[in-house]
């Protein structure tokens, strides 16, 4: 079996402050250094669980946000994102995505750092419904045949993720500054947690059979609220149908209308045709700041990370 493990960082134990999944601040150093923990804890619950082969997929902004000489080495790494054969690379054998450290959606009142897809948009729906990224990436995945089983983030945010993967195994994590700044009870928080992510993946890797690749049946009707008119008009290279800050698309399939997600997000039109070669480049150039480039952590007060 082989098992993805996508990381966001939002969502990770020790977190609490939108500083903190900032790339380039000495406080992102110390949140990337939580996040690494977390996925080494569900790496171990996948090997655990009975896989035999495991790939983390770091997913965050440009895609380098975990601290690639502490992930545990029996897993391969893939960061920074891709055109081909899918935007988060080759991941088509892929049996199972275990997704940590996930936020709320665009729009949700009380989340930490709520966003769906990237922080331009105010609010995505489809087909009429409010939609969190799970819905999104898990319905590109399940179309290539890859469920999602596995959640762990704020309380909100898992319960957005299992209204769309109702199968998935979940983990809870708090997002208080208490949580984390409060000597002893905080080390105690921090490892019951990571042994429980631990636990919680192994149980979704045991029973992969019961996942399902999530199909939401098309035609899919996607409305992006950007969230001024003014990032629309200049996102909206691509004269998608737009009234406002609403820009409208449709398609027959999530794989086509994610494509065309991205093309208002990431490529302009006159930069689609050099996507490719400027993707490459920005992984290489990421791979060398964030490793031997990156700030020093602040330890943020933390008991621990
Ligand atoms: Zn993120």
């Amino acid at each position: 079996m082989h098992i993805g493990v996508f990381a966001d960082i939002e969502g990770s134990f020790g977190i609490w402050r939108m500083r903190q999944c900032r790339m380039g601040t000495r406080e992102w150093q110390y949140g990337r250094a939580c996040l690494t923990k977390d996925v080494n804890s569900v790496i171990q619950g996948a090997f655990d669980g009975g896989a035999e082969k495991v790939t983390v997929k770091d997913t965050h902004e440009v895609g380098f946000n975990c601290l690639i000489d502490k992930v545990d080495p029996r897993a391969e790494y893939i960061g920074g994102h891709y055109i081909k054969p899918s935007l988060f690379g080759k991941i088509t054998d892929l049996d199972l995505v275990l997704y940590v450290a996930i936020h709320a959606a665009s729009g949700t009142e009380g989340s930490f750092f709520p966003h769906t897809h990237y922080g331009i948009f105010s609010e995505v729906r489809l087909n009429g419904k409010r939609v969190c990224e799970m819905d999104i990436y898990g319905a590109y995945l399940g179309e290539l045949g890859i469920p999602i089983g596995f959640v762990s983030g704020e309380y909100i945010a898992v319960k957005q993720a299992l209204e769309a993967l109702p199968w998935a195994k979940s983990v809870i994590i708090d997002k208080r500054k208490e949580t984390y700044t409060s000597g002893e009870k905080s080390f105690r928080y921090l490892k019951e947690g990571r042994v429980l992510l631990q636990q919680t993946a192994q149980e979704a890797v045991r029973h992969a059979s019961q996942m399902q690749p999530l199909v939401i049946p098309g035609p899919l009707h996607f409305e992006a609220t950007f969230r001024t008119q003014q990032l629309a008009d200049k996102f909206n290279t691509w004269d998608f149908k737009q009234t406002g800050e609403k820009v409208e698309w449709e398609s027959e399939n999530m794989i086509n209308g994610f494509e065309m997600l991205n093309k208002l997000t990431f490529f302009p039109k006159k930069i689609y045709p050099y996507r490719k070669p400027l993707t490459f480049l920005m992984r290489n150039y990421f791979r060398v700041k964030s490793t031997w480039f990156a700030p020093k952590p602040n330890p943020e007060e933390a008991a621990e990370c």
